[in-house]
């Protein structure tokens, strides 16, 4: 019996694991749940589940939750704030730690599982994409493993060898697909127009509001070719995007001798999700079955860097210092967060995201204080540009 932590229970990763765990009862038990403000949920969560912990934001919220799953007969203790996340993230008990909160605020609890030497099931890309040299140093350290559940991460850790050592040997580079999301047909002069509903609506995932807006402006890929070099050790030149619409074909690995190696399912969470929990065996996910000749074809073609100019930043960051990877990061967060609440226009993201990466001072951010400051400074520099173009 394998006991896992949830964090970012309530969203759509969160979710999606509690599905998965649901069909496999007699092998895992859910240690802690954490949520940041959706108490209803995690309420629910905790009668179907029953963990030891429940985690929440803030506490007086923590306080009513408590109160409510006591009169339920529920024996969960409800933790709150960071310092609990951390908690049930690293605590004796738990094997497997799935990071699935959205955000540079998922970084803390996944280096502490990293450091308590636990299995880590990281969706939250933004933890490597901050702090990836130390997010590894961690792991490594602590003697844990960290398995991607991003789908493209999941594809390519199945389709390279099992024999980490044959990775930089035999591999000629690796592919990235990308849907392309809501906007890669229409006309980049309109793309100013564009409204945060429409930004969200992606075509064949269904995901949190963060990164729906980043599957949009392809700042998620760019995230996860950041991402991809910290996992899998590979150069920017060696990390290859390419849009896909239909999402069939996770991502790939070229070969020195031409092979291609893939790994495809329906655009379903539930198959990285299962796969990170039983790596290295595989179980049932719940995931409906791939039908290729109902999807009869497969589309492949080139990003268009005027419609996506996001992507060509993270090329960029990964060229500069360790902090501008930081830099990208935050600036993106805070811009993603003003288009949403409606203060900034669409294409703004990239204008505040560009501007801040170009004008980032990271070198000698090395260690986690500094990439903290770093990471603070770009927010306060991404506010005002913000009020800049919210006026
Ligand atoms: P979401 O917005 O649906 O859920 C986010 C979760 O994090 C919620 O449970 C929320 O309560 C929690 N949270 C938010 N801020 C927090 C904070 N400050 N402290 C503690 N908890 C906090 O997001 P999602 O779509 O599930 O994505 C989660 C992560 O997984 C992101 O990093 C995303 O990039 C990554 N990811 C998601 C998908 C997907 O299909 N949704 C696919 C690949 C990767
Ligand atoms: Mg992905």
């Amino acid at each position: 019996m394998k006991s896992v932590t949830v964090l970012g229970s309530t969203g759509s990763i969160g979710t999606n694991t509690l599905a998965v765990l649901d069909l496999h009862r007699a092998q895992f038990r859910v240690f802690a749940l954490a949520a940041h403000h959706n108490a209803d949920k995690l309420f629910s969560q905790c009668l179907a589940f029953q963990p030891a912990y429940a985690v929440l934001g803030e506490a007086q919220a923590a306080l009513a939750l408590q109160h409510r799953l006591r009169a339920a007969g529920c024996a969960t203790e409800v933790l709150c704030g960071p310092a609990a996340l951390e908690q049930v993230a690293s605590a004796p008990e738990v094997d497997l730690v799935m990071a699935a909160i959205v955000g540079a605020a998922g970084l803390a609890a996944s280096l502490a599982a990293a450091r308590a030497g636990k299995r880590l099931l990281l969706a939250n890309k933004e933890s490597l994409v901050v702090a990836g040299d130390l997010l590894l140093q961690a792991l490594e350290q602590g003697g844990g493993t960290l398995i991607p559940i991003d789908s493209e991460h999941s594809a390519i850790l199945q389709s390279l060898p099992t024999d980490r050592s044959r990775w930089q040997v035999d591999v000629r580079n690796i592919v990235l697909t990308a849907s392309g999301g809501p906007f890669r047909q229409r006309a980049p002069h309109s793309l100013h127009e564009v409204t945060p509903q429409e930004a969200c609506a992606h075509p064949n995932w269904s995901m949190g509001a963060k990164i729906s807006v980043d599957s949009a402006t392809m700042m998620n890929k760019a995230l996860e070719v950041i991402e991809a070099h910290y996992l899998f050790g590979m150069q920017p030149q060696q990390i290859e995007v390419l849009i896909h619409p239909q999402s069939i074909v996770h991502s790939m690995v070229n070969y020195l001798d031409g092979s291609v190696l893939a790994q495809l399912g329906q655009p379903d969470m539930r198959t990285p999700i299962a796969y990170g929990l039983s790596y290295p065996a595989r179980m049932a996910s719940g995931a409906p079955w791939l039908d290729l000749a109902r999807v009869g074809r497969l589309d492949f073609e080139q990003p268009d860097p005027q419609r996506f100019p996001g992507l060509g930043l993270a090329f960029e960051a990964l060229r500069m210092p360790t902090g501008a990877c930081t830099v990208l990061n935050a600036a993106n967060e805070v811009a993603v967060d003003a288009f949403l609440q409606r203060r900034i226009r669409f294409t703004d993201i990239h204008r505040i995201n560009a501007d801040l990466l170009g004008a980032a001072e990271c070198a000698g951010c090395d260690s986690l204080g500094a990439l903290a400051e770093l990471d603070a400074q770009t927010r306060r520099q991404a506010q005002q540009r913000v009020a800049h173009y919210a006026a």
